[in-house]
């Protein structure tokens, strides 16, 4: 099961560092506000770096779109991601993996990997949470209220997402509008909005 107001938080928490907010999101803006050492990559800067082929980093990393590596010793996280996809693809890719690091995931799979080799569960959860953080950082649904969105279109262009994606968020946004109940992370997350939007 996802863990919606735990996600929610941690979403909040970042929006809670960030000095300015704007849309769409800028992932190199996050990363600092990340309260854990961590750096972010190109497949074709890694590939350039360690002299291999970009489809190599791809099957390292087991994803042609983005991964996450986790230094145990010494704490640091590495975002590798393809920049050869579109710009809704990368901002996608890119909340998605700040989601694993903010969730906990890595610490969550080392463990998991020492005390039992064969334990799959936990990973289907763990992207559909990252999945979930990544939809709350990029367009938060009480934001796109605040703002007037009322199209798949706007929803596109104002918060950069693709096409597809947007037609997805759509659905949720007039579902929630619907029958949403206001909660104490609406409040927060529009407080942040209103003191440091910038158009
Ligand atoms: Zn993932």
């Amino acid at each position: 099961m996802v863990r919606t107001a735990f996600i929610q938080r941690k979403v909040l928490e970042l929006y809670q560092l960030m000095d300015t907010i704007s849309y769409p999101i800028q992932p190199q803006k996050i990363i600092p506000c990340i309260p854990k050492s961590c750096r972010i990559l190109t497949y074709q800067t890694m590939a350039e770096l360690n002299r291999c082929s970009i489809r190599d980093i791809a099957i390292m990393c087991k994803s042609n779109s983005g991964a996450t590596h986790h230094d145990v010793e010494q704490n640091r996280y590495l975002i590798l991601y393809n920049a050869s996809m579109n710009q809704g693809r990368i901002l996608w890719t890119l909340c998605h993996e700040v989601g694993h690091i903010c969730i906990g995931h890595l610490e969550t799979i080392e463990e998991a990997e020492i005390a039992y080799t064969d334990w799959r569960e936990p990973y289907d959860q763990f992207e559909s949470e990252a999945d979930y953080f990544a939809w709350n950082m990029i367009a938060p649904l009480p934001i796109m209220r605040e703002m007037g969105i009322r199209t798949v279109t706007e929803i596109q262009t104002v918060f950069g997402l693709s096409s597809q994606a947007a037609a997805l968020q759509y659905d949720r946004y007039t579902k929630w509008c619907r029958s949403h109940i206001k909660t104490a992370w609406e409040n927060n997350m529009l407080r942040e909005f209103r003191t440091k939007h910038k158009c």
